[in-house]
């Protein structure tokens, strides 16, 4: 019996090969009909055979393009029309223009293999890709996607490469940025005076490469232009290499990501789980953070005092093609590849800026344009998951199911600045775009939202911000007009990210340790449990407030919150202490900060960061940091070390105080003093710090779960990026029978302030 099928197929069904897949599987299953693009996905008539249609439809699900990812297939029976043919029709435009535009995607298999096969026309060609791999987001400047709307449209494709891109049963039928040697872009290795020419041969290829893989062998620093941007690269073993990068990025301590050439030499470095590998390898190619297997002499430049590396394989056919050549001259190179920057500034991503680094004087660049900027990915892997820290290339756009009716802009914070926005029933979030402070990330973050409206035909009606006055988000979303304006408390919102990723419905514990945020009594929260779901929350419990002296110079100094607990807790008595963090202050240099502490010169916080940051410093840890959160990271590290697991937590107390529970932290400081003037060893004390604050989690979630009878928690904040932390505090919430959520897809850091405001506000608008 015959049937005719139509289909709607929504996802990321565009630009991914998914027209010529449809077209060569309703041939295998002999069917008529046709396939097109319509604005919100993929429409398919296909008639044939009842059994035929079914086999059809099963495949359809199990081999769908690797990149591509299918949503929802709506279905009805139509009456026939038996067309002679399967075809693929012209696309479908209207105004309101909705498509899933494909991240960056690392080169595929078959690409590699053409890449260095001597008889193939694109041997050696660094821009190689097909429909299953290349760039997309960073060369897409507008929808449909396009090689017209696309940074290709200055490059006309060769007769042999259009043959190819007309052909249906080619890897590069549809495929936009397809070129080859002669028609598609060139690179060349240039100081700042040279040109790029606009063709390139083999030979070429060849030369550049081997000049370029020799700089870095002699200890040069290469500005390499890859999809997002540019890196620096330098050849991560050379000790005064790595000092000069160092310098060039005025980055004196702060750890490098590495790229190494391949897997088995990255099995040699670091412990790799089966997930681990995956995530390594997977086409989205994130910098996955690795347990160092042998820490070597080398890494000390690299990153000092860690027990973990961030490292990626390489993800363009340039990167393949220079450890290619570097491999002939050096055994097993590795490389740091670190995001082209000026301090605090965005991403580099044009010639014009990069030529301004004056302390490189080598630049591997290309004429393919990044039209949107995007750094590298970082993730990690924990009970087989992936947990994304930092989401960019190859993750961006993200695409997160959200029924909603309202069109809203969530304008994010500061530090590790996003924004997210709501489309037919999606949630879109923006890329990582850097730190919120200063005019080129503004404009930075501008831009990319002005694309964005763009690209998604958005128009925000309701916007939702963060409290703090002075985030340039916040004053972003207050110049805007005609919309509605909902500010949103920064705890919560991290709270609101983590029910929303994890769809849960019940009113939950939220417990949000975090660096600073503005909370709703004027002083910096950062230590709360919440209770609430997307309607409402309840602060329930808090550390119990303490001074930052000198407000966010406290943040770049921590010794200043561990000079206050000091002389909260032992006035000035403190200088009688035998602690070394004593030493270096007599009285008389004191007197300033005593002076400013007696006078109340300073704003209250809850923040368990600044905790972090004041044991760190108590124990000459860490006294002043050069990036954000140093002192605590290297907390702990040095906590790692601790070779008890049997301890017993520090001593503190839950106090009900005007109707909130205060935690007591006081008792903890002392006894830590105390274990300083004993000399126990620090690694010790840093665990026993660590494993102190779960013991707090636990406890306080049990005192409210008796009170409230909620059992499910889920935990956000900065703070948690610390994975002892992280991995103590879901143990015993677990071991106490609590069920635990945390952020995996929108990483637990500022960039998921975005998501959680533009949830909050929707259930404040009345939701879906
Ligand atoms: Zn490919
Ligand atoms: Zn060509
Ligand atoms: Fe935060």
């Amino acid at each position: 019996m015959k049937l005719r099928l139509k289909l709607h197929i929504k996802g990321r069904v565009q630009g991914v090969g998914f027209r010529p897949f449809i077209y060569n599987l309703a041939k295998k299953h002999n069917l008529c009909g046709f396939v097109f693009n319509d604005p919100s996905g993929v429409t398919v008539e296909a008639e044939g055979e009842k059994d035929n249609l079914k086999y059809f439809l099963r495949s359809l699900k199990e081999l769908a393009p690797k990149i591509s990812y299918v949503d929802k297939i709506d279905k009805e029976i139509i009456p026939l029309k038996s067309e002679k043919i399967f075809f693929i029709a012209n696309s479908y435009i209207s105004k309101d223009k909705f498509v899933f535009i494909s991240p960056d995607i690392s080169i595929c298999d078959d690409c590699l293999r053409e890449l260095f096969s001597y008889d193939n026309r694109r041997h050696l060609y660094p821009f190689i890709n097909c429909t299953n791999c290349g760039p997309r987001y960073t060369i897409i400047k507008d929808i449909p996607y396009d090689r017209s709307r696309t940074t290709m449209n200055t490059f006309k494709m060769c007769s042999e490469c259009f043959s190819e891109y007309r052909d249906v049963r080619d890897r590069r039928f549809h495929a936009q940025p397809n070129a080859c040697f002669n028609c598609g872009p060139s690179m060349n290795l240039v100081n700042r005076n040279n040109k790029l020419s606009s063709h390139i041969e083999r030979e070429d290829v060849e030369d550049i490469l081997i000049k370029a893989s020799e700089l870095l062998y002699r200890g040069n620093i290469l500005a390499v232009k890859g999809i997002g941007g540019y890196h620096l690269c330098c050849d991560a073993k050379n000790k005064e290499a790595v000092r000069k990068l160092r310098e060039i990025k005025n980055r004196p301590t702060k750890p490098f990501a590495l790229m190494v050439s391949n897997i088995d030499i990255l099995k040699k470095i670091c412990f790799m789980s089966k997930k681990e590998i995956e995530v390594v390898n997977s086409i989205r190619r994130p910098i996955v953070i690795l347990r160092i297997k042998i820490y070597k002499d080398w890494m000390k430049d690299i990153a000092l005092h860690q027990k973990f590396l961030g490292v990626m394989l390489p993800y363009t056919p340039l990167h393949y093609l220079l450890f290619f050549y570097l491999r002939k001259i050096m055994p097993e190179p590795i490389l740091i590849m670190t995001s082209a920057n000026y301090k605090d500034s965005p991403l580099i991503a044009k010639e014009e800026e990069i030529f301004k680094l004056k302390e490189v004087s080598y630049f591997l660049i290309h004429n393919r344009g990044i039209y949107a900027r995007c750094d590298d990915s970082i993730s990690r892997v924990y009970n087989r998951k992936e947990i994304i820290l930092r989401k960019a290339r190859g993750y961006i756009p993200d695409f997160f199911e959200f029924p909603t009716k309202k069109r809203i802009l969530g304008c994010g914070a500061e530090l590790k600045s996003t924004f997210s926005l709501t489309k037919n029933n999606y949630l879109i979030t923006s890329p990582y775009l850097g730190d919120l402070k200063n005019y080129a990330t503004y404009t930075f973050f501008k831009n990319t939202l002005q694309h964005f409206k763009k690209i998604f035909s958005f128009d925000a009606e309701v916007v939702a911000y963060d409290c703090h006055p002075n985030y340039l988000s916040t004053q972003y979303a207050l110049g805007l007009n005609d919309v509605v304006k909902i500010p949103i408390q920064h705890h919560y919102a991290h709270m609101a990210s983590c029910i929303l990723e994890n769809r849960v419905e019940e009113k939950v514990i939220g417990v949000i340790f975090d660096g600073i945020g503005f909370g709703l009594d004027g002083n910096v929260w950062g230590g709360e449990f919440f209770v609430g779901d997307l309607n409402n929350f309840t602060r329930l419990a808090y550390f119990d407030y303490f001074g930052l002296v000198g407000g966010d110079k406290a943040v770049e100094e921590p010794f200043r919150v561990a000079f206050y607990i000091l002389y909260f807790l032992f006035g000035e008595d403190m200088f009688k202490l035998n602690i070394e963090f004593i030493k270096q202050f007599n009285y008389e240099i004191s007197l300033p900060f005593i002076y400013l502490v007696r006078g109340k010169h300073y704003v209250y916080t809850s923040s368990v960061g600044r905790l972090f940051d004041a044991v760190s410093s108590l124990l000459r840890v860490k006294d002043r940091v050069s990036y954000e959160a140093e002192a605590a990271i290297l907390l702990e590290m040095l906590s790692y070390k601790c070779r008890e697991r049997k301890l017993n937590s520090y001593p503190f107390e839950i106090v009900k105080e005007r109707g909130y529970y205060k935690i007591k932290w006081q008792n903890l400081f002392k006894e830590i003093v105390e274990d300083l003037l004993k000399g126990v060893d620090k690694a010790k004390i840093g665990f026993k710090f660590h494993y102190s604050l779960a013991t707090i989690v636990r406890k306080t979630c049990q005192t409210i779960r008796d009170a409230y009878g909620i059992r499910k928690v889920v935990i956000s904040g900065g703070v948690f990026q610390n994975f002892l932390l992280f991995k103590l505090v879901t143990k015993f919430l677990k071991d106490s029978d609590f069920q635990v959520y945390y952020n995996c897809r929108f990483p637990t850091n500022d960039e998921n302030i975005s998501v959680g405001q533009v949830a909050i506000a929707n259930a404040r608008l009345g939701g879906s």
